[in-house]
C-alpha cells in the first residue's frame, strides 16, 4: 500500500515517468487511492471556452478551438480525474469528427473525446486487461505522445493529451499482453495487509468515515494539504536533480543484471530516481534511490519464464541490486588506488541528464521502440502454449509455435480404468494441437475486435453501402455517395456538387471476438484415463485457440449431482489451463445441470457486456445418468449457438450427443474431428 501511495505521487511530481498500473484483487481499496491521488494535484489555470483545457500560459498551437491569445481570458479548476470505462468505444476515447457537418457547413466539427478531458489531469482505466486491443494501442500511444490524433478520410485532429495513467488490474481477470505492462512506467503489487497493525488501522479508518465523512475528511485534510504542497515543490525542485555517473553506472548495472530488453528499463529507473530526489527534496540522487526507483520500475520488466515461482521476480532483483553494488564497490576500490577521493567526483553533475521534466517527451527517444518480440499475439512468454504438465524445454514457445506435427501424447502409461472414480484428477492433457475453426455462422456486430466469427466491422472488408442512420458509423463510401449525388442532380449542373444527404457510409466486414464458454462433462463416464487425457487435450487446444482468436473463455463442469463453475468467465487462458489440470472426475452425469449452469452464466455476461456474443461448446457423449433429460434444457439455450463435441467411442454407439445437438440446434463435431486437417466432412449440421 505504501509503494503504491509513493508510485502516483512519484508521477505526479514527474508525468515522464509514465503511468502506474495496479495489480490487485478486488476489495484492496487500488480505486479509492488512485482517486484520492486526483486531489492532490495543484490546480490547473484553463483558457476560458477551450474545450481542451489549454494552459493560457502555453496553449496549444494545434488546438482545435485555438489559436488563443497571449493574454486570453482563465480560470482555475482541480485538475481533472477522467475514467475510462472498460466499454468505452473509439469515438468515446479519441473524439468524433463529424463529417456530415464538415460537407455541410464546411468546418471541422470536432466532439473531444476522454483523452481531452484528462489533459493535464490522470486518465484512469479500472481494469486496464479487460480493455480492448485497439483502444489500449489508443491510449498508450497518446500517454506516450502527450497528443491525441483523430483521423477520418483524410480529415484529421490533433490536440495536445498529456495526462497521468493510471491502470489497475485483478489479476485473477487475466494477465494483460505484455507489450501493455512494459508501457506503464512504474507497477505495484497491492494485497491486503499481512501486518496486524495496519489491518486495525484500515479498519479504524474506515469505521471513522463511516462514522462521520465530514469530521474524517477534516481530520486528513491536513495531510492532504501538505502532500499537494509537496508535490508542488518537488516539480519544481525536479529539474535541478542531479544524476550522479555513479548512480547511472548503478542503474545500468541493476538493468544488465536483472536481464530486461532494451533501454526502457534504464530510463524509466533514472526519471523515477531522479522523481524521488526530488520528493525527498533532495538535489542529488543517492544509491538509496536508486534502489527503490529498481523496485518499482524493474520486476515488471524482466524476460521471465511462465513457469517461474511467484516471487521469483523480487529475489532475482534482490540478487541483481547486490551484484550491482558489488561491482561498483570493486571499482571504488581499483579508483582508490589511483586517488583518495573519487567516489562522487566533481564531474558528477555534468552528464546528461536523462530526465528533463515533464516535458521531455521532444526528440527521439527509446521509450517509443516496438517492444522486442513483434506484434499483439507474439508475446514471448505467453501463457497458452503449454499444457498443464510442465514441458520445460519448451517454456519459451510463443503462442504462434503450433506445431501440428507434434505427436500427442495420447497414450497414456497405464491401461483404461473404467471403475476408477478419480483416475482423470491425475490424467494429464497431452501437447495441443492447432483446432478448426468453430465460429458463430451468423454475422454479429463486431463488439469485440477478435479473430474468430464474422462480424461487420469499423475497418476490413467493404461489402457495400448504406444511407447513414443518423451519424456516419464509419467511413463514406466515395462511389456511392458520387452516385447518390449525381441521382439528385438528374444531370444538371447546379447546385453543390455533394450535399450531406448524398453520405453513404461504406459497409465493413471483419471478425470479432466471442466469449467461449465450455460446458465439459467431468463425470465417471469420462473417467477413463486415457480417455480424459483426450478431453483434456482438445479443451487444451481450443483454449489456446480462443487465445489467438482474443476471446473470453469460461468453463463449467458436471459430475455428481451437480455443475461446477470452474472458471467464471475471463480472459486469462493462463488460469483455464490451470483449471483444466486440475479438474475432478468421477461420479453420476448430470448433464442437464451443466446445460442450465451455462444458460445462467450466458445470461449474466449477456447483461454485463451485450455487445460480446457467446458460443457454447458441449464437450459430452450426450449421455446423462443424474438429473432431468439435459434435451428439457433446450429452450433456455434457444438462439445460442453451439457445438456438440462428441465424445462417445466405442464398438455400440448410442448417438445421444446428436440427439442433444438437434435439440438445441447445434452443430455436432466428432471429438476426433476436431484437429484441424482431420477428415474432409467433420461437421454434421444436427437439425
Ligand atoms: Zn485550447
Amino acid at each position: 500500500m505504501a509503494d503504491l501511495r509513493l508510485a502516483l505521487l512519484l508521477t505526479a511530481v514527474s508525468p515522464a515517468v509514465g503511468g502506474v498500473l495496479v495489480r490487485g484483487e478486488k476489495g484492496t481499496a487500488k480505486s479509492t487511492i488512485v482517486r484520492a491521488l486526483a486531489g492532490l494535484l495543484p490546480e490547473v489555470a484553463v483558457v476560458r471556452g477551450c474545450r481542451f483545457a489549454c494552459d493560457p500560459a502555453a496553449p496549444d498551437p494545434q488546438c482545435p478551438d485555438g489559436p488563443h491569445a497571449p493574454d486570453s481570458p482563465h480560470y482555475r479548476r482541480p485538475s481533472a480525474l477522467v475514467e475510462l470505462p472498460v466499454g468505452a468505444t473509439e469515438d468515446r476515447v479519441v473524439g468524433t469528427l463529424d463529417i456530415q457537418r464538415a460537407l455541410a457547413d464546411g468546418v471541422k466539427a470536432y466532439e473531444p473525446g476522454l483523452l481531452a478531458g484528462a489533459h493535464r489531469g490522470v486518465l484512469y482505466v479500472d481494469e486496464v486487461n479487460l480493455l480492448p486491443d485497439h483502444l489500449v494501442d489508443l491510449l498508450l500511444d497518446a500517454a506516450a505522445m502527450g497528443r491525441a490524433h483523430v483521423e477520418r478520410d483524410g480529415v484529421s485532429v490533433k490536440h495536445a493529451a498529456r495526462f497521468l495513467l493510471v491502470g489497475t488490474m485483478n489479476p485473477e481477470e487475466g494477465e494483460p499482453r505484455p507489450q501493455l505492462v512494459d508501457r506503464f512506467g512504474l507497477v505495484v503489487n497491492v494485497a491486503a495487509p499481512r501486518d496486524a497493525k495496519d489491518r486495525a488501522e484500515v479498519v479504524r479508518r474506515r469505521l471513522a468515515y463511516e462514522a462521520g465523512p465530514d469530521a474524517f475528511a477534516a481530520r486528513f485534510a491536513g495531510d492532504e494539504r501538505e502532500l499537494a504542497a509537496r508535490i508542488v515543490a518537488a516539480r519544481e525542485r525536479l529539474p535541478h536533480v542531479a544524476l550522479p555517473d555513479a548512480e547511472l553506472d548503478r542503474i545500468a548495472r541493476v538493468c544488465l543484471a536483472y536481464g530486461v530488453d532494451g533501454m526502457r528499463a534504464d530510463i524509466v529507473v533514472a526519471r523515477c530516481a531522479v522523481a524521488l530526489a526530488a520528493w525527498h527534496g533532495r538535489d542529488t540522487v543517492t544509491a538509496e534511490d536508486v534502489r527503490d526507483a529498481a523496485r518499482l520500475a524493474l520486476p515488471h520488466r524482466r524476460r521471465r519464464d511462465p513457469l517461474d515461482p511467484p516471487g521469483t521476480d523480487e529475489e532475482k532483483l534482490d540478487e541483481a541490486l547486490a551484484e550491482a553494488d558489488a561491482q561498483q564497490r570493486e571499482e571504488e576500490s581499483r579508483q582508490d588506488g589511483d586517488g583518495p577521493d573519487s567516489d562522487s567526483g566533481p564531474d558528477s553533475d555534468s552528464g546528461p541528464d536523462p530526465d528533463s521534466g515533464p516535458d521531455s517527451g521532444g526528440g527521439p527517444d527509446p521509450d517509443d521502440d516496438p517492444p522486442p518480440g513483434g506484434g499483439p499475439g507474439n508475446g514471448g512468454s505467453a501463457p497458452d502454449d503449454r499444457g498443464p504438465a510442465p514441458r520445460q524445454s519448451e517454456g519459451g514457445a510463443g503462442p504462434d509455435d503450433r506445431d501440428p506435427a507434434r505427436p500427442r501424447t495420447d497414450a497414456a502409461p497405464e491401461p483404461d480404468n473404467p471403475a476408477g472414480a478419480a483416475a482423470g484428477a491425475q490424467a494429464p492433457a497431452g501437447a495441443a494441437y492447432r483446432t478448426r475453426t468453430l465460429s458463430i455462422a451468423r454475422r454479429g456486430t463486431g463488439g469485440h475486435t477478435g479473430k474468430r466469427s464474422p462480424a461487420y466491422a469499423r475497418r476490413g472488408r467493404v461489402i457495400g453501402s448504406r444511407v447513414p442512420q443518423g451519424k456516419l458509423a464509419g467511413a463514406p463510401h466515395l462511389p456511392a455517395t458520387l452516385r447518390a449525388a449525381l441521382h439528385r442532380r438528374g444531370g444538371r449542373g447546379e447546385g453543390s456538387v455533394v450535399h450531406p444527404r448524398d453520405l453513404r457510409e461504406a459497409v465493413h466486414v471483419g471478425r470479432e471476438a466471442n466469449l467461449v464458454l465450455f460446458v465439459v462433462d467431468a463425470s465417471g463416464s469420462m473417467a477413463a484415463r486415457k480417455r480424459m487425457t483426450i478431453v483434456k487435450t482438445a479443451v487444451l487446444s481450443l483454449l489456446r485457440d480462443a487465445y489467438q482468436r482474443r476471446d473470453r473463455i469460461g468453463m463449467i463442469t458436471f459430475r455428481g449431482h451437480e455443475a461446477d463453475q470452474v472458471l467464471p468467465p475471463t480472459s486469462s487462458h493462463e488460469v483455464g489451463v490451470m483449471r483444466l489440470a486440475s479438474l475432478r472426475t468421477g461420479g453420476r452425469t448430470p448433464l442437464a445441470a451443466g446445460l442450465r449452469t451455462a444458460a445462467a452464466t450466458i445470461t449474466t455476461e449477456r447483461r454485463r457486456d451485450p455487445r460480446r456474443r457467446p458460443l457454447l461448446i458441449v464437450v459430452t457423449d450426450g449421455r446423462a445418468t443424474s438429473g432431468p433429460d439435459p434435451v428439457s434444457v433446450a429452450p433456455a439455450l434457444a438462439g445460442v449457438p453451439t457445438v456438440v463435441v462428441d465424445c462417445e467411442t466405442g464398438p455400440i454407439r448410442l448417438h445421444l450427443a446428436g440427439r442433444l445437438a438437434t435439440a438445441l440446434g447445434a452443430d455436432l463435431m466428432p471429438l476426433d474431428a476436431l484437429e484441424a486437417g482431420a477428415g474432409t466432412h467433420p461437421v454434421r449440421k444436427a437439425a
